[in-house]
């Protein structure tokens, strides 16, 4: 197998998947792996999971797999039903990507902020959004900007769990505070509840839009439908992917109140946005995530996995040096370049991969039981007794 004819955009593992089950993925050979990267947050159901399979092949069967938004289709009718019932949110507007979502969330914050004479995005430092233009000048990490000047103008950067150093940017032209409510990419770092609150009533009182990017906490992964449900802290905006339809490319802004009749016709569109097949994925998405035993599971799981990851960092305390996380996204800080870890945990078919520059970060199927747990850390414990500070 050669790569000669794709772009050099990725690092990838010498390795091709050919099928999958649960949490395991088979090579090319009949190698087994323990996936805890999960299409990175992608695949929450796991692998050839019967429902999500039946409710795909019930769109393939009827021989519509796109009609364009020019007419209606009774599954992004229903998908946007239930993530406004999930969520509590109100509109929702259906892409296909996190950046494409976040892309829509930034557009309609300049068009709602144009009557008021505001067009300044304050984002966060170590946040991720996306890599198109808009979405990747939100991203406050200086290493995905180098090299694509002139970026679009209007946005600045505060830190992150630091009211002070959001209010100290926001002046008259201020109309939007994006933020990951769960920091994903930067490191696995949830919100602290005092800053979620603080960024509200910043907000309100300053007539700003919310907007939280749950591309990556979202879609149950938290042990909530949304992680700010966590918080109990409602956006204006809420930004949603990866996961939305099972592994189905899909994205989705969410909207409320006084961001619901910003956009009309001829203000944004996406040809596949609301594509049939992946507007059934979403259903069938939102089917699990309305099953409180389903949340409950991924709590649980979360906890599991975190008490385990601490007995590992009571074992190995001059390499780990933090364990942290909600539900199932959760990170493990440690005194080495997290590659060598993610290396070694290869080497003996678990998947996990890194998180900002000193984090390996665990976001397994949401399915991912107990035993499967164990095994990841019995992994994870040869792998690091190999390796020293
Ligand atoms: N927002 C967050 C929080 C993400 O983690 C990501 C991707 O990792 C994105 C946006 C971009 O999503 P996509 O890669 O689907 O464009």
């Amino acid at each position: 197998m050669s790569n000669s004819h794709l772009l050099n955009t990725y690092t990838q593992w010498p390795v091709s998947f050919v099928s999958g089950e649960g949490a395991y993925l088979k090579d090319e050979k009949g190698g087994s792996y323990l996936d805890f990267v999960g299409g990175i947050a992608v695949n929450a159901l796991g692998y050839k999971d019967p429902g999500l399979t039946k409710a795909l092949n019930e769109v393939l069967d009827s021989g519509v797999l796109h009609v364009s938004n020019l007419y209606y289709n009774a599954y992004v009718l229903r998908a946007a039903e239930k993530l406004a019932s999930l969520s509590g949110m109100e509109k929702v507007f259906f892409c296909n990507s996190g950046a494409e979502a976040n892309e829509a969330a930034l557009k309609l914050a300049r068009k709602w902020g144009s009557g008021k004479n505001k067009s300044t995005i304050i984002s966060m430092i170590d946040s991720f959004h996306g890599r198109t233009y808009a979405a990747v000048t939100a991203t406050g990490q200086k290493k995905y900007h180098q090299h694509f000047a002139p970026l679009p103008s209007g946005f600045v950067y505060a830190h992150f769990n630091d009211l002070d150093s959001v209010k100290t940017l926001v002046d008259e032209q201020t109309c939007a505070i994006i933020v990951e409510p769960i920091q994903g990419e930067g490191g696995i770092i949830p919100a602290t509840e005092e800053f979620l609150h603080g960024l509200r009533d910043l907000c309100d009182k300053h007539d700003l839009l919310l907007i939280y990017d749950e591309v990556q906490c979202g879609m149950g992964r938290s042990g909530r439908p949304f992680a700010h449900q966590l918080y109990g802290v409602k956006p204006d905006i809420l930004t949603t992917a990866k996961a939305l339809a099972g592994g189905v490319p899909a994205g989705a802004m969410l909207t409320r109140g006084s961001a619901n009749d910003v956009f009309v016709p001829g203000d944004h569109a996406s040809t596949f946005g609301g594509n049939a097949l992946a507007a059934r994925g979403v259903c069938y998405m939102c089917d699990r995530l309305e099953d409180e035993a389903f949340l409950a599971h991924v709590e649980a799981m979360g906890s599991y996995l975190r008490k385990k990851l601490d007995e590992l960092q009571a074992q190995f305390p001059d390499l780990i040096t933090d364990v942290r996380g909600a539900g199932l996204i959760n990170g493990m800080a440690i005194s080495i370049p997290p590659k060598e870890v993610v290396a070694k945990c290869f080497e003996r078919k678990l998947l996990v991969l890194s998180a900002g520059s000193d984090v390996v970060r665990f976001v397994p199927p949401l399915i991912i039981t107990e035993k499967e747990i164990d095994a990841a850390v019995r992994i994870l414990q040869e792998s690091l007794k190999g390796l020293s500070s």
